[in-house]
């Protein structure tokens, strides 16, 4: 099978001939259609420190898919053959006390595919049938391709009561416009969306019902005026893992505010704990997806009008999977799809 493998320790990735992955018994194999390019595979084409130290030379990469089951391993009982699928890529052991107590996103013991584990950027992809989301027909390949992220989105937005409240995303990449559109449909009142990138803001605005600001151009504290946002943001999702763009948002908050980050900050950064303890703020860190409560979340609410295709802005076929690259690279792009059919 073709597949794309980080076969080299050196920037870039590359097509090669792999064999069909072997199923176990708990396995399902499926044939990969489509698949999403993430800031994850990005680093690891870069080949930076957290990739050098994470990701095994030689190891097919990618974690968003969509495809079909094609094979189910001997004691799978609850698939079928021919059923359209994505799938949790994170593997959970079950040794842990959050594993066994059904936390199953809070498993230290996870492996990602394509990071750890062989990935999904492959014409097959082994998988446990464990991780099989199957697919409604209401959701397609692409739109089933990019679940992973959603649920990342997903995941942060309903980490607090959004209904009627004020909520302020920063960084408009896709995940953060995802967690805008996921706002606005649980019943956010405004939502403003920061970034210093006019392209994704412009983007953003396309896809989300979300006030779009360039920081590096307006003022915050006035747009925060204009929609009467007197006391500041009830709730905040940090998404650009800028340790500015945090600064500006617990600056903006209300007393007593949450704050959900998924953005991650590079390495040690200087934060002002005071005013967070003084604006009595929660701050929650947010990893992957809820095992598996985010799926039928997200599910429900693409089949109850959640409306997110607008943040692909790249399909290409395999075979051009560095131009799919360049465009993510670029930094202009939102969702990278890749056709693998
Ligand atoms: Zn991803």
């Amino acid at each position: 099978m073709r597949c794309l493998v980080k076969a080299k320790a050196e920037e870039g990735l590359w097509l090669e001939e792999r064999p069909v992955p072997q199923i176990g018994p708990d396995d399902v194999l499926i044939k990969v259609r489509k698949t999403g390019i993430c800031g994850t595979d990005v680093h690891i084409w870069n080949w930076d420190a957290w990739a050098q130290k994470t990701v095994p030379v030689g190891l097919v990469t990618g974690h968003e898919f969509a495809g079909e089951i094609v094979a189910l391993g001997r004691d799978v009982t609850d698939l079928k053959v021919g059923q359209r699928c994505s799938g949790e890529g994170h593997l959970i052991g079950t040794h842990s006390r959050q594993s066994r107590s059904g936390r199953f996103h809070l498993d230290p013991e996870t492996r990602g595919i394509g990071v750890n584990e062989p990935g999904a950027f492959a014409e097959f992809l082994r998988l446990p049938a464990f991780n099989v989301v199957p697919l409604p027909e209401g959701i397609d390949d692409e739109v089933g391709a990019i679940l992973d992220p959603l649920g990342n989105a997903v995941h942060t937005a309903l980490s607090f009561d959004l209904v009627g409240e004020d909520v302020l995303i920063t960084g408009a990449g896709p995940i953060g416009i995802m967690a805008g559109a996921v706002a606005r449909h649980v019943g956010a009142r405004h939502v403003v969306i920061t970034d210093v990138n006019p392209d994704r803001l412009a983007l953003a605005a396309r896809v989300a019902d979300v006030v779009p600001v360039n920081v590096a151009r307006e003022d915050l504290r006035e747009v925060m005026g204009r929609l009467r946002l007197v006391q500041g943001f009830d709730v905040g999702m940090e998404m650009s893992g800028s340790p500015a763009a945090l600064d500006q948002m617990v600056e903006a908050m209300v007393m007593g505010g949450r704050i959900a980050m998924l953005g991650i900050p590079p390495g040690r950064t200087a934060v002002d704990w005071s005013r967070i303890v003084f604006k009595a703020l929660t701050i929650k860190g947010v990893y992957g997806r809820e095992i598996f409560e985010t799926w039928y979340k997200m599910i429900a609410m693409l089949e109850n009008g959640l409306e997110i295709r607008g943040v692909i802005t790249h399909r290409f076929p395999a075979a051009r999977f560095e131009d799919g690259f360049a465009a993510m690279r670029s930094g202009l792009s939102g969702k990278v799809v890749l056709d693998w059919t």
